[in-house]
This record gives structure tokens, C-alpha cells and sequence, in this order.
């Protein structure tokens, strides 16, 4: 048994600590399988438990990292052999199992998910969490009835990690997609994935009404609070949201009215415990309905020891797009 370079986070007196370190093979936690892990990725979540903002790790010492992509070097699961190429996305990596900034992963085979023939690990990571969050959010919409036909849809956030890949994916699709962002100075950049329109996120951070205006049939929503209980009371008779996030803050100032008067539904979307046959369609779904080069150019590199710099970064939301962590 060897060490291995991994960002861990410990325990201080005041808070945590996170560093680029070695740790030791020994200390990895259970698992019927071992990866070597290629790629990973930075989402909002890391960036929480990196800063030690929000108390995202519950157990010490803890490797941050919630997804990687990587090559399986030990199995003794039954569905996975020594070269396979798999993907991990949440289960408590970086929070109660050790994660995913680190060269070695030791993981339940149960967690894995086969990467798509064409898509790379390194593909995968720049989708990451934040892209494969967007996708179980378009699947809820679908699974709610939604079509083109049915309406613009809107993306909150838009500029960052699940905005952007929602955008790419609904206008491969072929949905009317309004961005609503905070930095309209990215237009072209929002365009260019796909956006028909761009709107200031200030029009949707006051007080909602009960009801408003009706502006589209559907909408994924990475920001909640006033922007969720605003495009709610936006949202067309029958329509439907799907909010996975909480960038702008975990409350929803909103009332029954969109439900009761609208039959406007709200589809919760959790992509940490998602059930593995959903991850899956998922995962083939982002490789047919994403368009690669748009991928490529939403993707921004960093090595693990640029990786604490950038989480004040996606804090902050001054991240465009997705970036991918290069681990060996
Ligand atoms: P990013 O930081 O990449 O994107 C968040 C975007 O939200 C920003 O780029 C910004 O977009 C917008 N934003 C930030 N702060 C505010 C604010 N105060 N008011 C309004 N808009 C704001 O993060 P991710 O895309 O990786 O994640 C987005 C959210 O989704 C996070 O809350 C994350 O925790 C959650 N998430 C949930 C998952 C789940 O399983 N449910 C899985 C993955 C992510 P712009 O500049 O365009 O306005």
C-alpha cells in the first residue's frame, strides 16, 4: 500500500481546513471497488465543503470531491472488471465517504455508473454532477408531458454549470429556452448554447405574486428562493418546474396559488440518491442530446492544486460554465 495526492479536508478549531496532500491507501474507506481517477470536476457543492462555508462533510479526515470519472484498478463487485471506464456522482463522496480529489477511490460497485462508449472521462467531468443534474431535470419535465409544443421553457442560473448544460440539452432538443442570468454581459455566450432569449435575473428576484403573467410551460431552476417562487407564478396552466438548486437561498417565498389555480407542478430533483437505473438514462440521454462541441466550449481546465482557489470562485458565481479537474 502507497500514498496517493488528494485535497483532504480536516477538522480545526475554528471550521476546517482543506490542503493538497498525500493520503494513505490504507485509510480508504469500504468499497468493492478501487478507481483510478482521471477527471473531476468542481460544482457549487465542493465549493461549500472546499471553503467550509456550509457544513457539507460530516466525517474527518475527508477527501472533498463529490463525482469523478476514472478507470476501475481492483474489483470485486461482480459487474465490474480491471480497465472499465466508470462514472461516480454523489452517494456522500465528499461528505460522508471519502470523494473524489484524489488519485484512488474506493466505492461500492452499486455506485457506478458504465460511461457511454463515446463519452470520454474526461467528457464526463466537464458534464459532471451539475450537467447530469440538468439532464434528471429534463427527463422530470418530459416525464410530466412536456414537449417543444408546449411553451418556452426557462433556465435560472443560466451561466452556471446546471444552467449551462440545461440550455445546451433543452435547445438540442428543440425547446424555445429563455436564460435568465446575472451577467447579461454573457449573451453571446448563452446564445451560443442555444438560448432564443436572454432576461436579466432581476426580473425574477423581487416579491412573487400569487400569480403573474404566464411566460412559459416549463423551466429548471438552479437558484430557488424568489427566483423560484417567481418563475413559478410565471409558469403557463399545467406546466411544470424542476428546481435542483439553491444558489440564491434554500427558501421558497411562494404561495399554493400556481398549484391550486394553474396545476402548475413543482418536480424535486435529487441527484445524490438518484436510483441507479435513472442514473443511467441519464447518462446515455447526456450522450445523445448533448452537443460535444458545445460541451467543450462551456469547459475550463484546473490541476488539484488550483482547485481551492477556484471554490471562493463558484461561491461567488463567478464561474462560466463547468470546469474539470485533472487528477492524474
Ligand atoms: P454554479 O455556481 O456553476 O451556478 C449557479 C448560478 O446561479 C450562477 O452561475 C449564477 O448564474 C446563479 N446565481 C448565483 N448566485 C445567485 C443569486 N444570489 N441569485 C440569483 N442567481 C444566482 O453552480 P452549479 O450550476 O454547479 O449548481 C447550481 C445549484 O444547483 C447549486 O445550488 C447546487 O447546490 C445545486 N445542485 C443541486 C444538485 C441536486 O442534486 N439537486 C446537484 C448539482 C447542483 P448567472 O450568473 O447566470 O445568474
Amino acid at each position: 500500500m502507497g500514498t496517493f495526492r488528494a485535497i483532504r479536508i480536516d477538522k480545526a478549531e475554528k471550521g476546517t481546513t482543506a490542503a493538497l496532500t498525500q493520503f494513505d491507501e490504507a485509510e480508504l474507506m469500504e468499497g468493492d471497488v478501487t478507481v483510478a481517477v482521471e477527471w473531476s470536476t468542481l460544482n457549487y457543492k465542493d465549493g461549500l465543503a472546499l471553503t467550509g462555508k456550509a457544513p457539507v462533510v460530516r466525517r474527518f479526515p475527508m477527501i472533498a470531491g463529490i463525482d469523478f470519472a476514472g478507470t476501475v484498478a481492483q474489483s470485486s463487485h461482480p459487474k465490474w472488471k480491471v480497465g472499465d471506464k466508470v462514472v461516480c456522482n454523489g452517494w456522500g463522496m465528499g461528505e460522508t465517504h471519502l470523494g473524489a480529489y484524489a488519485e484512488k477511490a474506493r466505492v461500492k460497485g452499486d455506485w457506478l455508473v458504465r460511461l457511454p462508449a463515446d463519452i470520454s472521462t474526461r467528457e464526463a467531468m466537464a458534464i459532471g454532477t451539475a450537467g447530469y443534474t440538468a439532464m434528471l431535470s429534463v427527463l422530470a419535465l418530459e416525464k410530466h408531458g412536456l414537449t417543444p409544443r408546449s411553451g418556452p421553457v426557462v433556465v435560472t442560473g443560466a451561466a452556471g454549470g446546471v444552467g449551462s448544460v440545461a440550455i445546451a440539452v433543452l435547445s438540442k432538443l428543440g425547446y424555445h429556452v429563455i436564460a435568465s442570468t446575472g451577467r447579461v454581459s454573457e449573451s453571446d455566450y448563452l446564445k451560443g448554447l442555444g438560448a432564443a432569449e436572454v432576461i436579466d435575473r432581476a426580473e425574477l428576484s423581487g416579491p412573487a405574486k400569487p400569480l403573474a403573467k404566464e411566460r412559459w410551460a416549463g423551466g429548471v431552476d438552479s437558484v430557488g428562493s424568489t427566483t423560484l417562487a417567481n418563475i413559478l407564478s410565471m409558469t403557463r396552466y399545467g406546466g411544470a418546474i424542476a428546481a435542483c438548486g439553491l444558489a440564491a437561498g434554500m427558501d421558497l417565498p411562494s404561495s399554493v396559488a400556481p398549484f391550486i389555480l394553474r396545476g402548475v407542478c413543482l418536480l424535486g430533483i435529487d441527484s445524490v440518491m438518484c436510483p441507479l437505473e435513472r442514473r443511467e438514462l441519464a447518462w446515455s440521454r447526456l450522450a445523445s442530446d448533448l452537443n460535444k462541441a458545445k460541451l467543450a466550449e462551456i469547459t475550463h481546465e484546473i490541476g488539484l492544486d488550483q482547485l481551492i482557489g477556484a471554490a471562493a470562485q463558484i461561491l461567488a458565481g463567478q464561474v462560466r460554465g463547468r470546469i474539470v479537474v485533472k487528477i492524474t
